[in-house]
């Protein structure tokens, strides 16, 4: 559960992340072939060759697994997973490991390259990569998810490494799971190998300011991106109270914003004198909703993505300004928090009417980047503070804005574009310099 450390300060809850498939009017659109049209309009902008184009969104390698789990009642089930790695010319893959009836190959490509992609925006020195398992985890008991999360880690052992790929925590996968499987990992190597994996709890090596790493680089962005619009403060409304967007509801209330709506799956609340982040989420806490805070009116999910504000924050799911919702966001910035909140063409309708959007591979990588320090300490084995991590996080931080920021200037483009710019821009650099592109 989410509790404050001291003032401003916060402490755990890994929470599941949501799934990343895209839906456009005429349909769904299969994630992978988002991720190309994504890689085409960077060619075009950069001129890349037919290889180059082919490099960027095409995995490295593809591992499909089949393995066999032993259920409580003695019976041996079969399941299916992946791991993806797309992209390692930086430095290892890095990716979460989703739990999750829906997944599938295309989807766990898709989200190996946004990882590539995040990392290299990020600045850190990872590529990227993912992977899944189909499974519905709610089905399980917890023996058999700890037999699922061995058995998993035994088949990719051999690719796997502190040096390989660094796996983490994703959707309906938490600490709990990472720690069972950094065992069964350095039961197989025969040694102590904590930087196998990130998002393990402190106990195991886990890193201070990991569960709040998302928000506060988020909160990061906006603030550098406030500065360069010379705006101040001013009022917040959030979609998703869970771990992403109550964290950004504590951060900028104690940097002067005045929180003015947040929601839940439930629905919205809505307050124009503003709302105490921490009261609202010990409401949450004791009925299980913002919905019904005192003071605060109830609206619906879409109103809040509505409200007259200058700061719009999705923290929620995938796909919630559509080509509709679009047309009457009431806010002067939009950070994404929330991996892939905004559709295609919902991105194209906001671009026009002038909104300023901080891109998902950019506002919540510094999850990935607490991640990277996690691994950083690891590999040493000296452990920081939270000013350390946060004295770290800051500058990368600015440096990952003021690049994407810098590259849609450049480019007079939108900063989703400014930042798969960036991203490709290192990349491609690193693979040249590997002599797996043409200088
Ligand atoms: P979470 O499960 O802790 O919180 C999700 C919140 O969204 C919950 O409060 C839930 O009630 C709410 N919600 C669900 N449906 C909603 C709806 N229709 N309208 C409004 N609210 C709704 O998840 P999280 O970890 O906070 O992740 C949120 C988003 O941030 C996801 O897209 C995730 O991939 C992304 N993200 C999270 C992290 C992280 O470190 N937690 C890192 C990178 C990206």
């Amino acid at each position: 559960m989410f509790r404050e450390q001291r003032p401003g300060k916060i402490t755990p809850a890994p929470a599941p992340h949501v799934p990343t498939v895209v839906e456009l009017p005429h349909g769904k659109l299969n994630a992978y072939e988002n991720a190309k049209k994504q890689v085409s309009k960077i060619a075009g902008i950069l001129k890349l060759t037919e290889n180059e184009t082919k490099l960027l969104v095409t995995p490295r390698r593809i591992i499909t697994i089949n393995f066999p789990v032993k259920l409580d009642s003695g019976r041996i089930k079969l399941f299916q997973g992946y791991r993806v790695q797309h992209n390692d010319s930086r430095g290892p893959f890095k990716g979460g490991i989703r739990f999750h009836p829906q997944v599938d190959l295309d989807e766990v490509k898709a989200l190996a390259f946004w990882m590539s992609m995040k990392c290299a925006v990020a600045g850190i020195p990872y590529g990227g990569g993912k992977g899944g398992v189909i499974v519905d985890p709610k089905q399980l008991s917890k023996d058999e998810l700890e037999a699922l999360s061995r058995g998993y880690i035994r088949e990719i052992a051999p690719f796997i490494g502190p040096d390989k790929d660094v796996p983490a925590p994703d959707v309906y996968t938490d600490s709990q799971i990472m720690s069972w499987m950094l065992d069964e990992y350095e039961t197989i190597v025969n040694h102590h190998a904590p930087g196998v994996i990130t998002g393990k709890p402190l106990d195991l090596g886990g890193s201070k300011v990991r569960d709040y790493a998302t928000a506060m680089g988020g909160a990061i962005c906006l603030r550098e991106l406030m500065k360069a619009l010379k705006l101040k403060p001013g009022k917040v409304a959030i979609q998703g109270f869970g771990n992403a967007g109550s964290f950004m509801a504590k951060i900028l209330h104690s940097w002067k914003h005045k929180i003015v709506a947040v929601s839940d799956s439930k629905g919205g609340i809505v307050n124009e004198r503003g709302l105490d982040p921490a009261e609202v989420l010990q409401h949450k806490e004791r009925t299980g909703s913002v919905v019904g805070f005192r003071g605060a009116r109830k609206v619906s999910n879409e109103d809040v993505l509505a409200l007259p504000v200058d700061v719009l924050v999705p923290a929620a799911l995938e796909n919630q300004i559509t080509h509709t919702v679009a047309h009457t966001v009431n806010a002067k910035i939009v950070v994404e928090l929330a991996n892939g909140p905004t559709t295609p063409d919902a991105d194209e309708i906001l671009r026009r009417r002038g909104i300023h959007l901080i891109p998902d591979i950019l506002a919540n990588s510094g999850g990935v980047s607490t991640s990277y320090f996690e691994w950083a300490q690891n590999l040493q084995g000296y452990y920081w503070t939270e000013a350390d991590v946060l004295g770290k996080l800051d500058p990368l931080m600015v440096s990952a804005f003021n690049d994407v920021f810098n590259a849609s200037k450049q480019h007079r483009v939108d900063m989703r574009t400014g930042a798969f710019v960036v991203a490709a821009q290192k990349i491609l650099k690193a693979e040249r310099l590997r002599g797996r592109l043409k200088q």
